[in-house]
């Protein structure tokens, strides 16, 4: 079974609007084996609206209607279905008796131009609403081919299995519980139980391309589960999707997918899902019960953000320094003068006196010191924007290593936090750091 989203509204064609409804549903259909073959976006506008129904339904067997249910002119959905349907509308007196206790309920009476929610395509069923005064409506569609669609290529487009509609309010309080109570259970009646299943493995320090070609075979296409990637902000992530006709089958074969990767990137993987790199570090910091310090230059107090973002960390940070300025690096951090002037701040010998120095006076078990040069200006042939020296100071060392990162201030700034993070978790890990 596929379905295709079809989101209605001049809010999310102007971008003001997020269209939320399309993930969210998209995420619900997977739950129940349904394949999402397409999102499309169209105005409030009655052609529009019912030539992207023509279109769609023709290739799905669901079509999932979003939005354009409300009671004002630009609420088109009812009409430009019924064009398509060639169903008159009709009135639902079951619905206008709901819509005048609803008022009544309020205190108040029912304006008049409300009662065009009660009006449905003559063949449809009614979805009752229980929070809103939009009902849903479901409709077959039996693919009436119309005549400009007589030619070879279009006709073998066309699905021959009727399609089943589904409208539903744009509103995401109402159309969730609708779609969860109505419209959910009858799909799942006729997916025969097939789920799609889907796990997301993160990775941060290699590129993209890096993951594809260890991951090899994994990522082929057609592959099932399937393996592709997305990246954001510099995390490498791994999508596992596992389309299977049980979610016995699916979870089994899941679980040998997601080892496959794991064996072939082994530490790379740092979380799975919701997770981060900062809770991941939370997490080893606190099972080994060890504390950590941060003296930070161009990153501005990031890391000690990103580590005092999580609830508890009060159990492994000690003392975060900004030391921004050369000045404030010599007079917190004891950082020599001499060791400044003769190496400049963006220096292996500047964080690692950063790093030895907020370890002895936080009394922590790491400290972690940054220095680079965020740009846009400041850079040289030398230290060009996106250097950046990293230190971690440690129970027997002193680690320090330099980074090249590309990008503009915010992401060389982001990506010398989660460098730093993942520095340390290697540590942790009681692995070697392998950048
Ligand atoms: P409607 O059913 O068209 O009257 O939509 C009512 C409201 O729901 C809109 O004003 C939006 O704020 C919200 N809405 C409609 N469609 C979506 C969507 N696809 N994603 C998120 N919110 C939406
Ligand atoms: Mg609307």
């Amino acid at each position: 079974m596929n379905a295709i989203i079809l989101s209605i509204g001049d809010e999310l064609v102007l971008g003001q609007t997020l269209d939320t409804n399309s993930a969210w549903l998209s995420q619900q259909l997977a739950g129940i084996g349904c394949d999402v073959a397409a999102h499309r976006t169209v105005a409030d506008d009655r052609a529009a609206i019912a030539e992207a129904i023509r279109e769609e339904a023709a290739r799905c067997d669901v079509l999932l209607i979003s939005g354009g249910l409300g009671p004002t002119d630009d609420d088109l959905t009812r009409e430009a279905l019924a064009d398509v349907l060639g169903q008159p509308l009709t009135l639902r007196s079951e619905w206008v008796d709901e819509l005048q206790r609803f008022f009544t309920r309020l205190g108040r009476t029912m304006p008049e131009r409300n009662k065009v929610q009660a009006m449905l395509p003559e063949q449809a069923d009614l979805i009752w609403n229980n929070n809103g005064t939009a009902p849903g409506i479901r409709v077959k569609w039996s693919g009436v081919r119309r005549e400009e669609d007589s030619s070879a290529s279009q006709a073998s487009r066309l699905n021959p299995q009727p399609c089943m509609i589904f409208a539903v309010p744009g509103v995401p309080k109402e159309m969730k519980p609708m779609f969860a109570d109505a419209i959910k259970p009858w799909l799942s009646d006729r997916s025969g139980g097939a789920v799609i299943l889907q796990k997301t493995l993160h990775t941060f320090g290699v590129g993209e391309s890096t993951i594809a070609e260890r991951l090899g075979e994994l990522m082929k296409r057609g592959r099932n589960p399937s393996v592709g990637t997305t990246v954001s902000h510099g995390v490498v992530s791994l999508r596992v999707n596992a389309r299977f006709e049980s979610p016995a089958r699916a979870h089994e074969e899941m679980e040998q997918t997601v080892k496959a990767c794991r064996t072939v990137l082994g530490d790379l993987i740092y979380g799975e899902d919701g997770d981060s790199l900062s809770q991941r570090v939370a997490e080893l910091l606190t099972a080994s019960g060890k504390t950590v310090a941060t003296a930070e230059s161009c990153t501005g107090g990031l890391l000690a953000g990103s580590l005092t973002d999580l609830a508890g960390s009060s159990r492994f940070f000690r003392y975060g320094w900004v030391v921004y300025s050369d000045e404030a690096k010599h007079k917190l951090l004891d950082v020599s003068q001499a060791t400044l002037a003769a190496h400049g701040t963006v220096s292996e010998q500047v964080v690692r006196e950063l790093a030895d120095h907020a370890r002895r006076v936080a009394g922590a078990d790491y400290a972690v010191a940054i220095s680079g040069i965020a740009g846009p200006g400041g850079g040289s042939q030398q230290k060009p924007v996106g250097t950046v020296w990293f230190a971690m100071s440690y129970d027997g060392g002193t680690a320090a290593q330099r980074f090249l990162f590309s990008g503009d201030r915010e992401m060389i700034r982001d990506r010398s936090v989660k460098m730093a993070l993942t520095m340390l978790r290697y540590h942790l890990l009681g692995k070697r750091f392998p950048f």
